[in-house]
């Protein structure tokens, strides 16, 4: 057995903060006490002046993902590994079922994408964009086998989208089988209206993918999906949560018991609509659904955080290069890849930006990057937390250290960083992934492969 003995730590989870040393036998945490220094262990870790946190959990990020005739930048090695150095220790990424496809097929194809590479632990969500009567069965047969959650899309007509019977449908389902459905909420026959006549209209630059992509179209998506959940009786959760007017409407269900869930991401919460006027093509950079909003949004959407409106911070991690990749649009800016990287910046950038800025309380910022998604996905208290029996996903995390983002330094696999230059305050300096040191002092030492596939629960 192994045994790596945590000590003189600030021990921080979503309700606790105390001074006190964990111990780690193999992959689980098996005490915590205020000394455990008469403990031999194999390996002692000093974390004096240190906070000890919950590994990172990211629901929302898309490795090796196909997408416009290019793939996302980041495969499960080198996304994992950016996400390992970020202080993230699980995430759930997106397999895709595209026409005519099984859900079987797709989930098989998305496991030999992670299998041998990554190196923290990963599940996935099951996109799906083909809705039959075999399919619906299909869905309880993945619920059991570890895949509880569905994505489904409201726009990206003729790719992803579904009609709104079909989604009805998938809701109706996961009543029955405890699943849960994640929505990208927008309305996309408006969106590609709004498109197609500025391209008609030579508005070919970059900031009208987001001038096509207003709030209320949004907003509109977020209030149907709550409607048709609620009409269900199921849960939501709507991913990606962006603009204010999207916020009122999950406010607004809650307020009446609804169990209505949304996400937001550091790319709303710290830039905004000026970057798309960033000279040349450089707007291409921020192209992502839904696009960055108006920067009073940005205050709207912490209150949000702060209030438990928004239970979660993911990133929607979709890396694609300027060079090649975001060029494919350079004339026609629907042709952009939609996307950008963010795996390895969340933990620092929630921090700096939400606690140390007086936003959010220090036990806040766990529940919203580790505990909560944990909770809504089926991993606590396995993932989320630091307690004897939890997985030994743990972050050593040094609130004083200040790291400056650069795509120079990050180790996400593009060729660019949207928070370029930006100093942040706060860094993981130690991860731990169920009891194995992947970072070590700046230093990759993990090995590719050594993450597991996380069989998550069902709604309890
Ligand atoms: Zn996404």
């Amino acid at each position: 057995m192994s045994r790596i003995l945590i000590r003189n730590g600030e021990v921080v989870t979503a309700v606790d903060r105390y001074r006190g040393d964990v111990l780690i036998e193999d992959a689980k945490i098996s005490l915590i006490g205020a000394s455990l220094a008469d403990i031999q262990a194999d390996k002692v870790i000093d974390a004096s002046g240190k906070y000890v946190l919950p590994g990172g959990i990211d629901v929302h990020t898309h490795l090796d993902m196909p997408f416009g005739g290019t793939t996302s930048a980041d495969d499960f090695e080198s996304g994992t590994i950016a996400a390992a150095f970020g202080g993230t220790t699980s995430i759930v990424d997106f397999a895709i079922q595209y026409k005519g496809q099984t859900l079987h097929h797709a989930w098989e194809t998305w496991m030999k994408k992670a299998e041998r590479r990554a190196v923290i632990d990963y599940g996935f969500h099951m996109i799906m964009t083909d809705l039959n009567d075999q399919t619906e069965l299909e869905m309880d047969a993945l619920v059991r086998q570890g895949v509880t959650s569905f994505k489904l899309f409201m726009a990206y007509r003729g790719i992803f989208m579904l009609d709104d019977g079909s989604i009805f449908r998938a809701l109706l389902r996961t009543g029955q089988n405890g699943g849960t459905i994640c929505m990208h909420a927008e309305n996309g026959d408006v969106i590609d209206v709004l498109v197609q006549r500025a391209l008609a209209q030579g508005r070919t630059a970059p900031k009208y993918h987001a001038l096509t992509r207003p709030a209320r179209a949004e907003a509109e998506a977020t209030h149907r999906a709550i409607a048709l959940a609620e009409i269900a009786e199921v849960p939501v959760y709507i991913v990606h949560l962006s603009a204010a007017e999207a916020l009122e409407m999950v406010t607004e269900a809650r307020d009446r018991g609804l169990p209505a869930y949304a996400e937001t991401c550091p790319q709303y919460l710290f830039l905004s609509y000026d970057n798309y006027e960033e000279p040349g093509f450089d707007g291409a950079k921020y192209v992502m659904s839904p696009p960055l909003r108006e920067k009073a949004t940005q205050a709207e959407l912490w209150r949000g955080l702060a209030f438990n409106d928004l239970q979660c911070i993911s990133t929607d991690h979709c890396p694609f290069c300027m060079k090649e990749q975001k060029e494919l649009g350079r004339t026609d800016f629907s042709k952009i890849p939609n996307g950008a990287p963010g795996i390895e910046t969340r933990m620092s950038l929630v921090y700096d930006g939400g606690v140390r800025e007086g936003r959010i309380s220090l036990n806040r910022f766990v529940e919203l990057t580790s505990t909560s998604p944990a909770r809504i996905f089926g991993l606590f208290p396995r993932k989320g937390t630091i307690a004897p029996g939890s997985d030994a996903d743990i972050v050593v995390f040094d609130p004083n250290r200040a790291i400056t983002l650069s795509a120079r330094t990050l180790h996400m696999k593009v060729d660019y960083n949207p928070y370029e230059g930006r100093q942040v305050t706060g860094a993981a300096d130690t991860v731990l992934s169920r009891g194995r040191v992947v970072i070590e002092n700046g230093t990759f030492v993990g090995r590719p492969g050594s993450g597991s596939f996380l069989k998550r629960a069902t709604r309890s």
